[in-house]
């Protein structure tokens, strides 16, 4: 199989399986919270674990709090960040872990504002501005770092600049920005961070939400006043450690893999312009590394993908697969929803080889055989 699917998940790396892995055996059991030598340790290897996802980010290590990956950060930070405050403003083409969100805020009478984005899925730091101006204050702000779709990398400098300027708290959903590129919470100005260890070459299951004062979301859970009461609940101690390993790979990596990443995706991009005339790509030209959005116009994406069992790649967000929806953030980006439909997206990683990037494309190029781009889909 070709793996081109990083963006929905990235395999375990190795080096994190083997720091895990003497966490998961019996005689290392002991619940991090107990006070006696097997807790401590416990407790000991979750700490320096806090260390390497805060050191990533640039936080402080108490900031950093565990959860059982970035749907349930991501819903901390704005259903318990908004509790907090009044009104709230995200972007149109948020994950659905934020967006989900908002009609439960609505229901709870807090105004929501969803900024538009351009044609490349770039949030306007002027749009920001107004919308912050009709919201009741304190506001909260989530934009997400990169997108999880098309790659778009947001302006969160400027854009905290604007959420500063209105006594706003900024949130960023950065789960995919994070093992290529660098973002230092404090130079950036955020007072929130969302991150997922399967994005990042970690265990699913974990993630965290990095929190930074003044923000303090009203917490999901009660229970036993872990993480200073903000999320309740025993630590997974493999899992958390698991999490350090891969963000202080990340940290050690991510140039390096930007650069070669970046490469085998402009690679395949070309490829693909060579051999299939009228095909589009989506999202800005300067994105993530790893990710490559395109529309083959006329075609079904999804009963491509029947004829390319071999080939691992997504017609959309992972999270909407089977839905039979288009893509919100395609549609954001002015997309029709035939175009949406005719789009792959193809997520290159760690492990991704000139070879797997040469054949993805020969393959999709064969497999499209005759089909002519650009004819009307037949969905519309
Ligand atoms: N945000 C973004 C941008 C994502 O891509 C994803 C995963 N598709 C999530 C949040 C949710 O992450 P998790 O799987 O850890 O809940």
């Amino acid at each position: 199989m070709i793996y081109l699917d990083h963006l929905a998940s990235t395999p375990l790396d190795p080096q994190v399986l083997e720091a895990m892995l003497p966490w998961m055996r019996i005689d290392a059991a002991g619940n991090p919270h107990a006070a006696h030598p097997a807790g401590w340790r416990a407790a000991d290897a979750i700490e320096q674990a806090r260390a390497e996802v805060a050191a990533l980010v640039g936080a402080q290590p108490g900031e950093v709090v565990f959860t059982s990956g970035a749907t349930e950060a991501n819903a901390l930070a704005v259903l318990g960040g908004v509790l907090a405050s009044g009104g709230c403003v995200v972007s149109a083409v948020e994950h659905a872990s934020i967006l989900g969100c908002l009609p439960e805020l609505r229901r709870r009478g807090h105004p929501v504002t969803v900024l538009p984005v351009d044609g490349s899925g770039l949030v306007d730091p002027a749009g920001l501005d107004s919308a912050l101006s009709g919201l009741p204050k304190p506001s909260l702000v989530s934009v997400m770092a990169a997108n999880n779709e098309v790659g778009t990398v947001q302006p969160l400098a400027e854009l905290a600049a604007v959420a500063a300027r209105h006594g706003a708290t900024m949130h960023s959903d950065a789960v995919q920005a994070l093992g290529t590129r660098t973002l230092d919470m404090a130079a950036l100005g955020l007072h929130g961070l969302s991150l997922s260890g399967h994005k990042l070459y970690g265990p699913m299951g974990i993630g965290a939400l990095i929190v930074r004062p003044p923000f303090r979301p009203v917490p999901a859970s009660a229970g036993g006043g872990q993480q200073r009461g903000l999320r309740a609940g025993t630590l997974p101690t493999p899992l958390c450690v698991g999490l350090g390993a891969a963000c202080r790979l990340a940290r050690t990596r991510r140039e390096e893999d930007a650069r070669r990443i970046g490469a085998l995706r402009d690679r395949l991009w070309q490829r693909l312009r060579d051999q299939l005339p009228g095909i589009r790509r989506n999202g800005a030209a300067d994105g993530l590394a790893g990710c490559l959005n395109v529309t083959l116009p006329g075609i079904d994406a999804a009963d491509l993908l029947l004829d390319l069992p071999e080939l691992a790649v997504a017609t959309g967000s992972a999270c909407h697969s089977g839905a039979g929806e288009p893509s919100h953030v395609l549609l954001a980006l002015g997309l029709s929803a035939a175009d949406a439909h005719a789009s792959l997206r193809l997520g290159l990683g760690r492990g991704t080889t000139v070879a797997e990037v040469d054949e993805a494309a020969d393959r999709l190029t064969t497999a499209l055989g005759s089909a002519t781009l650009g004819s009307a889909n037949p969905g519309e």
